[in-house]
């Protein structure tokens, strides 16, 4: 079976994982602690990181440090993995979800201003599969609203738009770094700003709420969301090695690229002009022109020995936010990706041939109809 991923581990990974058991520095507060959220931070481009326990309390922690609560809406992308919506539903906010753009499947732009109310306090968004939100006019809303913006990096560490990465344009960024991510830590998060006195408020926040001086006395409710010395270890090993993932990564979208070109019915993932696509999970739509629907597809990849994972469900659908009844006409885009998408395998150690082999088997169950 040709695996959707599988997360590559480095000698460096062992070496560092090793060190932090050889010198008894297992739980927080090591020198990897400190080495990966500075080296991180850099790489993005931001001044600071503090390293949490996975993605999803990373965007916890975001909305936590921005005091974001009870009576707030917060606009989220509507296709997108489930973590930035329960974020805003675990600091009892409301997420107000806005369509897909139908080329990048990233938040759509022009959908954004309809949604804002006098409760908006914040706008997270998700770079999808890789490829960057359209930050520019985001930012310009976001400005005009006056509302925080939260970008959620997961599936896109060392995405660029127009020159710059994500994770530095938002006031507070997260990151995942989940065994299938870009850089892994097995589980593992981030969240990156430029503001001191947020990242003061995080780190307190994140480690118990514990007072610098009394330690037991705590002003407000604390999480434990700390990393691990050893699970930063891992990530330090992985992140020397970004830039050759994100390469191996882009060369896989490029060969897939290749064989599909010619396939009628296939639309592959774009790189606006503004971006650079990291390719996180290299995703197809499957267009009627295709002729064969995409669930049939899938089963015949899988019978091959191909594994292929649908695309998002979309948040305005899912049974668990059933009780704020969104309008679903408000969610064409998203609702058609959601029925047509496919990412197809996009591990580190596909070949070639392997490519080559998944993007005939799809051309032959075109021409089986
Ligand atoms: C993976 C992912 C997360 C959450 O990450 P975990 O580390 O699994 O909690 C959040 N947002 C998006 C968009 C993701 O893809």
């Amino acid at each position: 079976m040709i695996p959707v991923f599988e997360p590559v581990l480095g000698k460096k990974e062992i070496e560092y994982v090793n060190d932090c058991l050889n010198t008894n520095w297992i739980s927080f507060g090591g020198k990897y602690n400190k080495k990966f959220e500075e080296e991180f931070a850099k790489y993005c481009g931001v001044k600071y990181g503090i390293a949490t326990t996975n993605g999803t309390t990373a965007l916890h922690l975001a909305l936590l440090a921005l005091k974001i609560g009870k009576g707030d809406e917060v606009i989220i992308n509507d296709f997108t993995m489930a973590s930035p919506a329960f974020a805003v539903e675990y600091v009892g906010a409301k997420p107000i979800f806005v369509d897909a753009d139908r080329k990048t499947w990233n938040i759509d732009v022009n959908k954004i201003e309809i949604k804002i109310t006098k409760k908006t306090k914040a706008i997270i968004v998700v770079h999808i599969y890789g490829h960057p939100c359209d930050m520019d006019p985001i930012m310009k809303i976001a400005k005009k609203h006056n509302l925080k913006v939260i970008e959620d990096c997961a599936e896109a560490h060392g995405a660029e738009y127009k020159g710059k990465r994500v994770g530095s344009f938002g006031d507070v960024s997260a990151f995942s770094f989940y065994a299938n991510k870009i850089i892994t830590t097995g589980e593992g998060g981030m969240i990156v700003t430029n503001d001191a006195k947020l990242a003061e408020r995080a780190r307190w926040l994140h480690s118990l709420a514990f007072d610098k001086e009394r330690k037991h006395i705590h002003e407000e409710i604390g999480y434990n969301f700390r990393m691990s010395n050893i699970t930063a270890a891992i990530g330090l090993g992985q992140l020397e090695r970004i830039d050759e993932t994100i390469e191996k990564k882009r060369w896989i979208a490029k060969t897939y690229n290749k064989y599909l070109k010619n396939i009628k019915g296939i639309t592959t993932p774009v790189e606006e002009k503004y971006a650079k696509n990291v390719y996180w999970m290299y995703g197809i739509v499957i267009e009627n022109e295709f002729g064969t629907p995409r669930d049939e597809l899938k089963k015949k990849l899988f019978e091959a020995g191909i594994d292929t994972r649908y695309f998002f469900w979309p948040m305005h659908a899912e049974p668990c936010f059933k009780q704020h009844k969104y309008n679903p006409k408000d969610y064409p885009v998203s609702t058609e990706l959601s029925k047509k998408g496919l990412y197809l395998p996009s591990g580190l150690n596909l070949t070639e041939e392997q490519i080559k082999t998944i993007c005939k088997k799809i051309e032959e169950v075109q021409s089986k109809k």
